[in-house]
Order: C-alpha cells, then sequence, then structure tokens
C-alpha cells in the first residue's frame, strides 16, 4: 500500500517522550522512515522497537544527540542522509519549558533553555537545509518540509513565562523569515503553537515552580490536549498536496481560552 510518506525520509527531534515520540509513530504510520533524536538513547530504542512492530514504516532510526552541540546536531543530520539517501521532512520539536520570576530565576536556566529552544533548533535547521532542497526538487513528492513546534507563549506573553516567552516568538520570527526564503523552492516552513499538552514538559522544573504554576490565576487546564492531538497536526501539516504549504497552525485544548 502507498501511504502519503512513503519512501521519505523525516527526523523528530526530541521523540524520546511526549509530542516528539507521538509524532514519530504517526509519520512512521503514515509510511515515512523516522529518524528519533533525543539524549535517552534507551527510550529511544524502545519507540524504534514500536514503530517497526506497528508496521507502516520501512524503518526507524535511534539517534542518540544532544542538540545544543552544533557538531553534534550535525552529526544526526549526516547520518541519517548517509543511512537513508535523503532527507525530506525535518520536526523541530526538543524543548525545555524553564518558568519563574525574572528575579527569582538563575540564568543558567535561561541559557539552558535557549540552548535546545532556539540554538538546537537553529543547528538542526540548518544542517538540514541542503538535503531538504534537494527532496523538493525530485519527483517523490515535488516538496519537503519543516514544521517547528512553538507554543501558545510565542503568540502571547505572561508573567512567570518570560525567557521562555523569548524562545518561543523567536522561533517563530525564524520560521517566518525561512518561510519566505524557501517557500517557493519548495520547501514549506510552518509553524506550530500548542496550548496545554499533556507531557513531562513542566517537571523540569523544580516543585516549588510547579507549585506556584498550579496555584495561579488561570493556570488549571481541565482536559489538556494528548500528544497524538498535535501529531496528527503535524502529520496533516505534511501530507498537504504540493501545491499547499501550512505556514501556521495555532492547536488549542477546547477547555483553554
Ligand atoms: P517533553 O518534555 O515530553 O519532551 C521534550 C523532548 O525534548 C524530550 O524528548 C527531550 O529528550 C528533548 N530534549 C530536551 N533537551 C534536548 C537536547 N539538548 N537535545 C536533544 N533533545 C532534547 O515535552 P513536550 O513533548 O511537551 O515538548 C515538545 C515541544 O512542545 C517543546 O518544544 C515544547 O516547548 C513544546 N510545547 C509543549 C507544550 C505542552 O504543554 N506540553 C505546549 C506548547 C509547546 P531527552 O531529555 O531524552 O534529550
Amino acid at each position: 500500500m502507498t501511504l502519503k510518506l512513503t519512501g521519505t525520509v523525516a527526523i523528530v527531534t526530541g521523540a524520546s517522550s511526549g509530542i516528539g515520540e507521538a509524532t514519530a509513530k504517526e509519520l512512521a504510520a503514515h509510511g515515512a522512515t523516522v529518524a528519533v533524536v533525543a539524549r535517552r538513547k534507551e527510550r529511544l530504542d524502545t519507540l524504534v522497537t514500536e514503530i517497526e512492530a506497528a508496521g507502516g514504516a520501512a524503518f526507524a532510526i535511534a539517534i542518540a544527540a544532544d542538540i545544543t552541540d552544533r557538531a553534534q546536531a550535525e552529526q544526526a543530520v549526516q547520518g541519517v542522509v548517509d543511512r537513508c539517501g535523503r532527507l525530506d521532512v525535518l520536526i523541530n520539536n526538543a524543548g525545555l519549558m524553564l518558568l519563574g520570576h525574572v528575579v527569582d530565576t538563575d540564568v543558567e536556566e535561561w541559557e539552558r533553555m535557549i540552548a535546545v529552544n532556539q540554538n538546537g533548533l537553529l543547528y538542526m535547521t540548518k544542517a538540514a537545509l541542503p538535503h531538504l532542497l534537494t527532496s523538493a526538487r525530485d519527483d517523490l513528492r515535488g516538496v519537503a518540509d519543516i514544521v517547528n513546534i512553538s507554543s501558545i507563549a510565542g503568540r502571547q506573553a505572561w508573567a512567570n513565562f518570560a525567557a521562555y516567552n523569548m524562545t518561543k516568538f523567536g522561533v517563530n520570527g525564524f520560521t517566518e523569515a525561512l518561510r519566505q526564503e524557501v517557500t517557493k523552492l519548495q520547501v514549506r516552513v510552518g509553524v506550530l503553537e500548542p496550548g496545554a499538552v499533556a507531557t513531562e514538559l513542566v517537571s523540569q522544573n523544580s516543585q516549588k515552580v510547579q507549585d506556584d504554576l498550579a496555584a495561579s490565576d488561570g493556570a488549571a487546564i481541565p482536559v489538556p490536549l494528548q500528544p497524538v492531538d498535535i501529531a496528527e497536526s503535524i502529520a496533516f501539516m505534511v501530507t498537504r498536496p504540493a501545491r499547499s504549504s501550512i505556514a501556521e497552525l495555532w492547536a488549542m485544548p477546547t477547555s483553554q481560552a
């Protein structure tokens, strides 16, 4: 059976949990060979086993890499191209959300967050782009894709979120500028901005920050999105016909105004 992504090769960063893990499964179910990238290799190995057992994808590849290290990001991309011969889709999903008042926050936490949310995304994109441009010119789909996972925090700013807001507003700006540079070369560049999704993301914060967040006005989201909801939206973006480019998708839980 020919699926919409049959013959394509996709990289998903931050695939060891949450949105990235669900996205890898979703793209594989559409027929893509999926390379899953994160630091926790044992989780990636389990995911590869699950993807291959589910059928759909030709195969999956686990790549342990810290994308904040430019050499590791470049090697991750090159390793995929060496092994698979092409690259069609890059999902820049890896991210950290470290919250807190500016006056109380360690600068080191900001640096870690900027390193993943912005530098890692830049390194992966820069390394992948020549290969995506090549795939966009061939006959398989006549198009290639980058989807950057931003956030509602790339659209709205709140107290406690200042540095995270800065990283995600930055992702939105970079995405739109790059979109204008390469869309007419058939590389579609889109940004997806989720509201609250039930993942491990908040657990990277101290218990105090998590308690403060839970107690703050408007913080409680009764029914957050599930990772599969975002994965399906990403799959929608990258399976449009070659004539159609989704530049922005804002995906919210119904219970989060
Ligand atoms: P998770 O914490 O479940 O996933 C984050 C992923 O990023 C993990 O797989 C982690 O893997 C990876 N990662 C972190 N640092 C690095 C690094 N240095 N190198 C490689 N991979 C790294 O959270 P989500 O699934 O929720 O987050 C995914 C994206 O969605 C993020 O960009 C986040 O900002 C965004 N988002 C999430 C929302 C939510 O409510 N959950 C809402 C809006 C946006 P490992 O630790 O193994 O390296």
